[in-house]
């Protein structure tokens, strides 16, 4: 399976997961169609599945457009398929799905919106965490209490280390100044923000991270309790 990440709208990141024999392909959370096209006409792709992490416009803008082209299926939350556009096939909680290559297990990781998923490529070791786990950060709590969005962090941490982490959202340089501020002596965070802002420089994306390296930089996955990631939470929401 490769992996082609587009850039959408402002900040965000939409994903071409690809099977290079067949050359089929599912897109996770598209902003937009306009991208997502291009690469798909420029690598003559067959778009068979949209997967979405959650219902947010940024993350399903171009759910019609694309599935009226391609007559691609679309994945998501069983419990959010009230709101999730043009949902033709409804996921449940530690629910396995697979086509050919395709092989991902299905998290609710509530916090950001109450019907927030991620997808767990197992075989590959590679989540995509939507607005969940950021690089360096974490989403906002919008619908979720901060319990639930610090106990789907924990569920994420539960995962194989070496799991590259695609996120939903180019916000890793900004995040670092948060993380700096509250963790200024970790020699760890230090380094990575030096390649975070290589990579920015050549103008790449700094995404996929892995568990590893968030584990010992995002302040927000190390936080111990959740007395004290709701008190960070809350200075990030002021930041
Ligand atoms: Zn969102
Ligand atoms: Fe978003």
């Amino acid at each position: 399976m490769k992996i082609e990440i587009i850039k959408c709208l402002e900040d965000n990141f939409s994903y071409l997961l690809i099977d290079e024999v067949t050359k089929s392909a599912i897109v996770v959370d598209p902003s937009e169609s306009k991208p997502i096209i291009d690469k798909i006409e420029s690598l003559n792709l067959k778009l068979k599945f949209i997967m979405n992490t959650h219902h947010h416009y940024d993350h399903v803008g171009g759910n019609k457009e694309l599935k009226k082209l391609y007559n691609a299926k679309v994945i998501g939350f069983d419990e959010d398929k009230h709101r999730i556009p043009e949902i033709d096939i409804c996921l449940k909680n530690n629910e396995i799905w697979k086509d050919g290559i395709f092989e991902a297990k299905v998290f609710h990781i509530p916090g950001h919106t109450l019907g927030h998923i991620c997808f767990y490529f197992f075989r590959e070791n590679v989540l995509f965490s939507g607005d969940t786990l950021f690089s360096l950060g974490c989403g906002r709590v919008f619908e979720g209490t901060h319990e639930q969005m610090f106990n789907s962090l924990q569920l994420l941490k539960n995962l194989p280390s070496k799991t590259e982490i695609y996120c939903g959202h180019e916000y890793t340089l900004k995040n670092s100044d948060f993380c700096l501020k509250y963790d200024s002596e970790n020699s760890a965070l230090i380094s990575k923000i030096q390649l975070i802002k290589n990579q920015l420089a050549k103008g790449q994306p700094t995404i996929p991270t892995t568990l590893e390296e968030e584990l010992k930089t995002n302040i927000f996955l190390r936080s111990k309790n959740v007395e004290k990631f709701s008190k960070l939470r809350d200075l990030k929401d002021n930041f």
